[in-house]
Formats: structure tokens, C-alpha cells, sequence
């Protein structure tokens, strides 16, 4: 395993302002390896999304210090990690958040925008992802002209385009039945095979033990637990 972590949290915390204050991450270290597929599993409220949206330099922590890549990001203006966001993290919510009027091309193409990348190549890219993710003879479809399950597959191409080295998923499947969401699972599954690190966050400890390490949190308290190879 590479000796480098992607991934440095330490002593990472996050309490909303309020008022009342919210306690949601309590000091945390985590460290993430290049390659690794890690989920998070806990109930509704247990901190998931904080921790998620901090891992994706969408919130700052109000304690502690996040090393991305060897990068501590805590000192990072918000215009570099925004960038640094952009060209290296890719992110999937549970609600697709793709523009209705858009196809799945354009959709997928929206994740290079941040990338200075020209349009003819940004459209270039937006199919190979959309082949990868299995969509490749759809990318004229808007979005209500395809399921559950390919909407998810279409934000999952606009979160690969950009060749992240990251893939953060907060419940992604939360919105699909249990066959659809076996097939987004397999597909982030082969992702990971090819290389790919993936953080899932899940309420569904099934899905959770999908992941080869496995971690659970409660009222904002991350506990290691073994995952599904018991490889640790
Ligand atoms: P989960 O994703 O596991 O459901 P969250 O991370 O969204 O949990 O929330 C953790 C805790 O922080 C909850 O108690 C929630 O009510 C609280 N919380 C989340 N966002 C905010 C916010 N913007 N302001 C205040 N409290 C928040
Ligand atoms: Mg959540």
C-alpha cells in the first residue's frame, strides 16, 4: 500500500455555531490510504454528512488539522480548495442534483466547467464517462427519460470525469429500490477495482459490508470495525 495517505485527519472536529451549539464530529483521526473503499456506517443524525462534507472541502472543521494528499487544506484559501476540490475529489449525494434541462452529456460535461478544459473535450469526456458508468447510448437523455438507477449513474459520470482521485459517496442509493441500488453498488465496486479510493457513507450496515474496511459513527464518534475481507 502506498505509504502516502490520500486522506489525514487528525483530531478533526466540527461543532455547528447555533444557537444551541451542535457537538456533530467529535475529535477524529482517520487516515486513508490510496486504493482503499472505506464506508461509514451509522443512524440518521450521527454525523455522516458532517464528516462527509468536511473529507469534500465543503465545510472547514472548527478543530483540527486535514492533510489532503500531503496538502493541509485547514490554511487553504477558499478559492484553492475549491480547485483542489475540483480537479481531485468526485461526489455523489443521494439526490442526483442534475440539471433537468440539461442531457447527460451536458450534465456530466458541467463536472469539467472548474477545469478550464475546451468544450469540444469537455464533451469528449462526458461520453467516456458515460460509456464507463454504462450509459453510453443515452447521452442525448434528459434526465426524466431515465430511471432512478441511470440518474445515479449519470452523477456518478460527472463525479469521474475529471479523473478524480477520490470518490465520496453520501448514501447513494438512498433513493433507489434494492435491485437498482445493487447495480450502483456493483458499478462503484468495479470502480474501486480499477483503482479507484471511494468513501461511502451509508445508514444500511448490508451496504456497509460491501466495503473492504469498515467504519462505523455514532453522536459524532468514529469506531473501526472489521470489514468485509476482515483483512486488518
Ligand atoms: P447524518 O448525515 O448522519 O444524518 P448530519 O451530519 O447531517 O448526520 O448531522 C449530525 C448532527 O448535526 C445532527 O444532530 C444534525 O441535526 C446536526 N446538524 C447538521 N447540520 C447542521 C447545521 N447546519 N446546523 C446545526 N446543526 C446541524
Ligand atoms: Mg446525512
Amino acid at each position: 500500500m502506498n505509504p502516502e495517505p490520500l486522506i489525514r485527519l487528525e483530531q478533526v472536529a466540527l461543532t455547528y455555531p447555533g444557537p444551541p451549539p451542535v457537538p456533530a464530529l467529535a475529535p477524529t483521526d482517520l487516515t486513508i490510504h490510496p486504493g482503499e473503499y472505506v464506508t461509514v456506517v451509522g443512524r440518521s443524525g450521527s454525523g455522516k454528512s458532517t464528516l462527509l462534507n468536511i473529507l469534500g472541502l465543503i465545510d472547514r472543521p472548527t478543530a483540527g488539522s486535514y492533510l489532503f494528499g500531503g496538502v493541509d487544506t485547514a490554511t487553504m484559501s477558499q478559492a484553492r480548495r475549491t480547485s483542489l476540490r475540483a480537479r481531485r475529489i468526485g461526489l455523489v449525494f443521494q439526490a442526483f442534483h442534475l440539471l433537468s434541462h440539461r442531457t447527460a452529456e451536458e450534465n456530466v460535461a458541467l463536472g469539467l466547467l472548474y477545469r478550464g478544459v475546451p468544450r469540444g473535450e469537455r464533451q469528449q469526456a462526458a461520453r467516456e464517462a458515460l460509456a464507463r458508468v454504462g450509459l453510453g447510448d443515452r447521452t442525448r437523455a434528459l434526465p426524466i427519460e431515465l430511471s432512478g438507477g441511470e440518474r445515479q449513474r449519470v452523477a456518478i459520470a460527472r463525479a469521474l470525469v475529471g479523473r478524480p482521485a477520490l470518490l465520496l459517496c453520501d448514501e447513494p442509493t438512498g433513493n433507489l429500490d434494492s435491485t437498482t441500488a445493487e447495480g450502483v453498488l456493483d458499478l462503484i465496486t468495479e470502480l474501486h477495482d480499477a483503482g479507484l479510493t471511494v468513501i461511502m457513507i451509508t445508514h444500511d450496515r448490508g451496504i456497509a459490508e460491501r466495503a473492504q474496511r469498515l467504519v462505523s459513527i455514532t453522536d459524532g464518534v468514529l469506531t473501526e470495525q472489521l470489514g468485509r475481507a476482515g483483512t486488518r
